[in-house]
């Protein structure tokens, strides 16, 4: 029977798609869906989440409610969906009360298969009447890193949907996203109240993309060595503010190089102008801020330079995402100046979630400072582990002098281990710490916490003390970016194992630490320009 229905899935993209098969993750995704289970995807932007939930629209029965916070897109993604003959159509403020009227009138009469509403609109009391007089397919919940304040663009709109899965339990949930750690993974699903899900986390590595990071001093003069060597190739540089964005697009072309700009501060026709002249190659180079990209197609974009460092690696991630969708090798460049790193504090709201964004930035600093491999610093951000350095980064290339850290890798992490393990000490409950408290247990400190709470007593207690507490911050950011350890900033930044520590304590394989010397010299160059 379940066999009939992915048949009918793999017929469905063929007549609406016109693709012969499913990439590998899609089936097993779709054929959860249709046996009815919640599901978590996680795939890179470009990966084709979206078929993971139209495909099932069209075989199943009933119709399918798409929550996306993006409500400038959904106009586009619907007429897309049109034209290839699949009867969908969306709900949201930009469209008059007449209009809504009809909408739901043809949602009602069994007309519409896929319903896009904004989030605000899903949860409103109005609406939620509505939808319990339909037949629902599935809910999908599209950009699902807003639903989470630990995500990097969190949407209080999106708070409200637990709502879901307790006026429908019935129905399944697939809840997707492109950018989402672990932390922020376990609380969409809490939020959504979708705790059985099936989680699916494709891989995020981007092989044909070269990392670079590059100290900021003379960007223009690197940008233009940079732009030279790549004659009519598309390139986006992002910049932080809109000013910029005008000021460096004008110096480019004060050189003769054909560049616009593009930012939020722009008419929509003008936006619309510079980005069609991109997509169509008229124009290969854009400045632009950070409103630049979504939801843009274009698969030939050869670069993207980082005037100016993002403010999280989520964010980073995505932005250089945009090059090389077609799987030909292209470059990306970060340029990074402390300076930088001031704005960036200075800009950080007040929205409550300081500390977060804060420590999210400290993280892409401490990604631009370090001397280890770009790729595997990435991946082990989201959760993945890279067993060889990529050979495709700034690092690889010009590889730092290294030694052989395990066994300070492994005093460090028998502390924790001994911390959170109260059979292996005397402490009634299993407790974390905090790094700055870790270096002191390892580095026999008296402090009267330390020592009310006994963590003199531990084994590990002063077996770091020929380390200086400056030099123990370094290497246990090189253990983070390894994949090491774990900093759980949902938790007041506790330091926790992770699965590749216990290969290392179990002497299965080993750690290589860059000498500290050579990361100490980035960060002179960084805070000189
Ligand atoms: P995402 O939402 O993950 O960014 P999309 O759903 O927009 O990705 O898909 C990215 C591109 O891949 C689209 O052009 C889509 O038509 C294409 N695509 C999706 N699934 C397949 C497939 N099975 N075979 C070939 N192309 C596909
Ligand atoms: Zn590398």
């Amino acid at each position: 029977m379940l066999m009939l229905t992915i048949d009918r899935a793999k017929e469905a993209l063929k007549k609406y798609f016109g693709y012969d098969r499913f990439r590998p993750m899609q089936e097993e995704i779709i054929t959860n869906v249709l046996e009815r289970k919640d599901t978590l995807v996680l795939m890179p932007t470009g990966g084709g989440k979206s078929v993971c939930y139209q495909i099932p629209a069209m075989v199943m029965p009933g119709v399918a409610i798409v929550v996306s916070p993006l409500i400038a897109l959904m106009k586009d993604q619907v007429e897309g969906l049109v034209s290839n003959g699949i009867p969908a159509a969306f709900l949201n403020s930009s469209l008059s009360l007449d209009e809504q009227m009809m909408v739901e009138h043809q949602v009602r009469t069994e007309q519409i298969k896929l319903l896009y509403v904004s989030p605000e609109k899903l949860v409103s009391p109005q609406f939620m009447g509505f939808l319990r007089g339909l037949s629902i397919s599935l809910f999908a919940i599209d950009e699902a890193h807003c639903i989470s304040a630990w995500g990097h663009d969190f949407r209080p709109e999106y708070t409200q949907m637990a709502l879901l899965k307790q006026t429908f339990p019935e129905v399944p949930v697939i809840a997707l996203t492109a950018t989402a750690d672990k932390i922020t993974r376990r609380d969409i699903l809490s939020q959504l109240r979708l705790q059985q899900a099936t989680q699916f986390v494709s891989s995020f590595d981007r092989p044909n993309l070269s990392l670079t990071v590059l100290p900021g001093q003379n960007r223009f003069k690197q940008i233009l060595r940079f732009i030279e060597s790549r004659q009519g190739q598309s390139g986006i540089i992002y910049c932080l503010s809109r000013k910029g964005t005008e000021s460096l697009a004008k110096k480019l072309s004060a050189e003769g190089i054909i560049a616009d700009y593009y930012h939020a501060g722009m008419s929509p026709t003008e936006r619309d102008r510079v980005q069609e002249s991109f997509i169509q190659d008229r124009i290969p180079i854009i400045c632009a801020t950070v409103a630049f990209g979504m939801g843009i197609d274009k698969s030939n974009v050869r670069w993207v330079m980082h005037y100016n460092m993002p403010k999280n690696i989520e964010s980073y991630y995505q932005e250089i995402g945009r090059a090389g969708r077609d799987g030909v090798k292209a470059d990306t460049v970060l340029f990074y100046s402390y300076a930088d790193v001031m704005t960036l504090r200075d800009f950080l709201d007040d929205s409550g979630q300081k500390e977060l964004q804060l420590n999210k930035l400290l993280r892409m600093q401490q990604y631009a400072e370090a001397k280890t491999c770009r790729r595997k610093m990435l991946l082990s951000y989201f959760g993945e582990t890279l067993s060889e350095n990529c050979g495709n980064c700034d690092v690889c290339a010009n590889p730092p002098e290294t030694f052989d850290g395990t066994l300070i890798a492994q005093k460090a992490m028998s502390a924790i281990a001994r911390l959170a393990d109260p059979k292996l000490n005397d402490l009634k409950k299993s407790i974390s710490v905090a790094t700055g408290m870790l270096i002191d247990i390892l580095r026999g400190s008296s402090r009267v916490d330390l020592l009310q709470k006994g963590f003199d007593k531990i084994k590990t207690y002063g077996a770091g003390r020929d380390i200086s507490y400056n030099d123990w911050q370094l290497y246990l950011q090189q253990m983070l970016h390894l994949g090491l350890v774990e900093i759980a900033y949902d938790q007041n930044n506790v330091v926790r194992l992770t699965e590749e520590s216990w290969k290392i304590l179990g002497n299965q394989s080993k750690v290589e630490f860059t000498k500290l010397s050579s990361i100490r010299e980035t960060f002179q160059k960084a805070t000189a320009s």
